[in-house]
């Protein structure tokens, strides 16, 4: 069925069927060959080397569909392992994955973004070793590291092309340095478009979809993913959504646009709008000099989650502004869902999904339903698979 070119680029072709077997859990040649548009004797030949490998294996036999049941292939989770590090401008984040995309190992803390990098990467590998170590994971079997931070990125030779976290980091060598560390490869993304991959992986979108993925965390980012790829536009500096202009007398933004939306809707822009609202910044006890930002603005979201009526107004208007986003995302890419992702979503996800599903419900040019949702990772009990056109909004 599916006749993209993505589908039909050979040297992709074992990464494309990993990725599948991934995203599908298990999975028959059958449908690897329906879902890729290969033959049948292509699929076997590549399951077979995967599996030589050790990287897939046969997963007992699929329901009866009329015919001899097929035998299912699923990863090997515990064939390799890879590491994913996410650096904010508060926290760095570190996990340990299997190949089918499980945590392992997990953690975090703070202050390493406000370091240079020549102190900080070195502390990050040791953090590194210590979680390999707890997780009893041979390093002989990570096949690298994941780096994901901000952009706009160098994302060919692994450098950071903004002055975040600090300015130290602007133009470093981030991935080759913590590459000699460490002794691994390791790859630098944008942390949005690595949540909007994500999605695919893991299975919570269907993998024939184009979605986009809205990504909040101190600031916003976007990801658009078409039949399982990335769409990375000239450079990897792609659907940066936290920076189209929304009002064209605005203020500068640091990124040299100006009236961006990150300034109107991102969680410092609701903290200073919390703190600028009267009595509101005492009932929630925020602190103008608080320096962890995600804490601050997560009380106003709790805030607004308990009926707050200031706080409330205030998450619905970012909620507004990011419905915009979304309805900015849907004509430029025709997306099927929009993904809300990151963890400032995670507090007041509710009032976030259902104003945005509205926005774009209301102002959507393709005049068709486009589903609007939050998939949390963590607790698995809200995971759910997402197939077909979606008719309505779902909450998470
Ligand atoms: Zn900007």
């Amino acid at each position: 069925m599916a006749t993209s070119p993505i589908w039909a680029s050979r040297p992709k072709t074992r990464g494309l069927v990993l990725d599948l077997i991934r995203s599908a859990r298990t999975i028959t040649r059958i449908e690897l060959a329906e879902a890729t548009g290969l033959t049948g004797a292509t699929i076997s030949e590549v399951v077979r080397e995967l599996m030589g490998d050790g990287l897939v294996v046969e997963a007992g036999r699929g329901a009866p569909t009329g015919g001899k049941p097929r035998t299912l292939v699923q990863l090997n989770p515990l064939a390799r392992y890879s590491v994913g590090i996410q650096l904010e401008r508060n926290t760095c984040v570190i996990v340990v994955v299997d190949l089918a995309g499980r945590q392992v190992a997990r953690t975090s803390f703070q202050g390493v973004a406000t370091m240079p990098p020549e102190q900080a990467l070195p502390l990050v590998a040791s953090q590194i070793d210590a979680l390999l170590a707890t997780a009893a994971v041979d390093r002989d079997r990570v096949l690298g590291v994941g780096l994901v931070s901000y952009g706009p990125q160098d994302r060919r030779v692994g450098v950071l092309l903004t002055p975040q976290p600090t300015g130290k980091w602007l133009d470093y060598p981030v991935a080759r340095r913590l590459a000699e560390i460490l002794e691994l490869p390791v790859l630098l993304d944008n942390d949005a478009a690595a949540a909007a991959i994500g999605e695919y992986w893991m299975g919570a979108v269907d993998p024939r979809s184009t979605y986009g993925c809205i990504y909040m965390a101190t600031g916003i980012g976007g990801g658009v993913v078409v039949a399982g790829e990335v769409y990375r536009g000239s450079s990897s500096n792609s659907v940066e959504i936290g920076h189209i202009s929304i009002d064209v007398n605005g203020d500068e933004c640091p990124c040299g646009n100006i009236g961006c939306l990150e300034n109107y809707a991102g969680p410092s822009a609701l903290v200073r709008q919390a703190l600028a609202t009267p009595g509101l910044a005492q009932r929630l006890a925020l602190d103008p000099a608080g320096a962890d930002l995600l804490t601050e603005f997560a009380r106003v979201a709790a805030a607004a989650n308990a009926g707050d009526p200031d706080a409330r107004g205030l998450v619905e208007q970012s909620a507004r502004y990011l419905g915009s986003a979304a309805v900015t995302m849907t004509g430029l890419f025709d997306v099927d869902t929009i993904v809300l992702a990151g963890p400032s979503f995670a507090v007041a996800s509710s009032i976030y999904q259902a104003v945005i599903q509205q926005e774009v419900d209301r102002r959507t040019f393709a005049r068709r339903p486009i589903r609007c949702g939050s998939y949390r990772r963590s607790t698995g009990r809200t995971r759910r698979r997402w197939a077909g056109r979606p008719s309505s909004c779902r909450a998470s």
